[in-house]
């Protein structure tokens, strides 16, 4: 009989929703209580879960009742792993390092590795000053899963499917369209945006085929999705490819509602009508700034506005919602260059916005030895110095301001509610709980307090 190595893969919950998969998987603080998968974990879960040799347990603390990290480690009292491989964010870091120290406390044998473009950036670090981690991973996980599983280096497009059954899968939701589930069609793309943090995690831009796809839609909705979305960083990159998988959604009768991300201007009325007819209810393509000149600075190529118009009043004439981004504070932003931004994002008029401050993502990974400092806990910026012309409150003012402004259109009362307090809220709950980001019993217990007082943490 076979000896199987236990295997832990752990996304930690500190009190916050860290969409942990996204923004190049550097991870983004989200407000709202839409609980995202982690689909590359969850991937690599999976390569693990389909070799006998290894026995996967899966802890992602956030659907698991919220478990804080000192319950989490009560609970590790009585297991033990041979591998733990946990997966930090910029928002988590403090946090998570501090709790594999602990781990390693519980766990004196346990092969200890961390996963995320965060582990990557601070990978010269971790090797000199943490020497409770065995192994800072580099690639995403799911791929070094590939590695370390079946002993060769290979992509993306042999990676299996996720596998929901891994996890209380129903708890991962949107607030609105119920169980959301996502998959990957693609990684990585074409384009070279500087301000792109992919682009440092993802090596090129892979495709898998449209029978995977299509194998891997039907298992979700066969899982009960409500909501299934793509995470690709371009969907209809390639527009063959994408008319081939959209027709295959058709002809197979698949019947769901999806969600894509992809440059609108590379779709035309054909492919909406497509798009349409399989089920995409929902198409978020960035925008970033109303400046083309600042944009072409960044090699960010974009289409003519006035036909981005014309494709979201075709989208909306469909029945599709749009959600466009906008980013606040390049480092050359003036205030009327962020205003024009505001006033281009009336003139689309998409069903939804969101306005990020700009996130400087020019890391010199390799040769510069970043600290944790470098990111704020619970916070989506770094705490990079570089000359700007807004300074770091006045980004936040402005994009908070912007989609508070934005969502105030149809409706004040959405704009207080969903806007308005959620952003208080989570203000007040940093402000209480990012000094105490490395001491988890007082974080614990901090974020134990906040929900006593009403606070409803994700
Ligand atoms: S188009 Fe989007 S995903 Fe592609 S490089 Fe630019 S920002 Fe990144």
């Amino acid at each position: 009989m076979i000896m199987k190595k236990s295997v832990l893969f752990l996304r930690p919950y500190y009190g916050f929703n860290i969409h942990s998969d996204a923004h190049g998987e550097l991870g983004m603080l989200d407000v709202s209580h839409n609980i995202y998968p982690d689909l590359t974990l969850l991937t690599a879960a999976t390569v693990f879960s389909k070799d006998e040799k290894y026995k996967v347990r899966v802890i992602d603390a956030i659907i698991e009742n919220a478990m804080l990290p000192d319950e989490l480690l009560k609970q590790l009292e009585n297991e033990a792993y041979d591998v733990v491989i946990l997966k930090t964010t910029g928002q988590t870091v403090h946090s998570d390092l501090k709790l594999l120290e602990a781990i390693r406390g519980l766990m004196p044998e346990a092969d200890i590795k961390i996963c995320g473009l965060a582990a990557k950036i601070l990978k010269k670090w971790l090797i000199a000053n943490a020497p409770y981690i065995n192994e800072a991973i580099e690639e995403p996980v799911d791929e070094y899963a590939m590695k370390y599983v079946g002993g060769k280096q290979r992509g993306f497009s042999e990676l299996p499917m996720p596998d929901y059954t891994l996890v209380e899968y129903k708890n991962y939701r949107d607030e609105v369209k119920g169980v959301r589930l996502t998959l990957a069609g693609s990684r990585g793309c074409p384009m070279s945006c500087l301000y792109c943090p992919y682009k440092l995690y993802y090596a090129g831009y892979e495709l898998r085929s449209t029978d995977h796809i299509i194998e891997n839609i039907k298992k979700l909705v066969g899982l009960g999705a409500d909501e299934i979305q793509f995470r690709d960083q371009y969907f209809s990159a390639d527009r063959n490819k994408t008319k081939k998988l959209l027709e295959g959604i058709i002809e197979q009768g698949i019947k769901t509602r999806i969600v894509v991300e992809t440059r609108l201007e590379s779709l035309d009325e054909e492919m909406l009508q497509l798009m349409k007819e399989a089920g995409v209810g929902m198409i978020c393509f960035g925008v970033e700034s109303a400046d083309t000149g600042l944009l072409s600075d960044y090699n960010s190529v974009k289409g003519e506005i006035k036909r981005v118009k014309e494709l979201v009043d075709r989208a909306h004439l469909l029945g599709i919602d749009t959600m466009a981004f906008y980013m606040i504070g390049f480092p050359e932003e003036t205030w009327d260059m962020a205003r024009s931004t505001y006033e281009l994002a009336e003139y689309l008029d998409t069903t939804y916005v969101h306005f990020n401050e700009y996130e400087h993502c020019r890391f010199d990974i390799g040769n510069t030895e970043y600290t944790p400092d470098l990111f704020q806990p619970f916070r989506n910026t770094a705490a990079i110095d570089y000359p700007s012309v807004l300074n770091v409150d006045e980004r936040e003012y402005l994009a908070h301001i912007f989609e508070l402004s934005y969502t105030m259109r149809t409706s004040y009362e959405n704009s207080y509610r969903c806007m308005y307090r959620a952003f208080n809220d989570n203000r007040k709950a940093m402000e209480r709980l990012s000094p105490l980001a490395s001491d988890l019993d007082r974080l614990s217990e901090g974020v134990r307090e906040l929900r006593k007082g009403g606070r409803v943490d994700p």
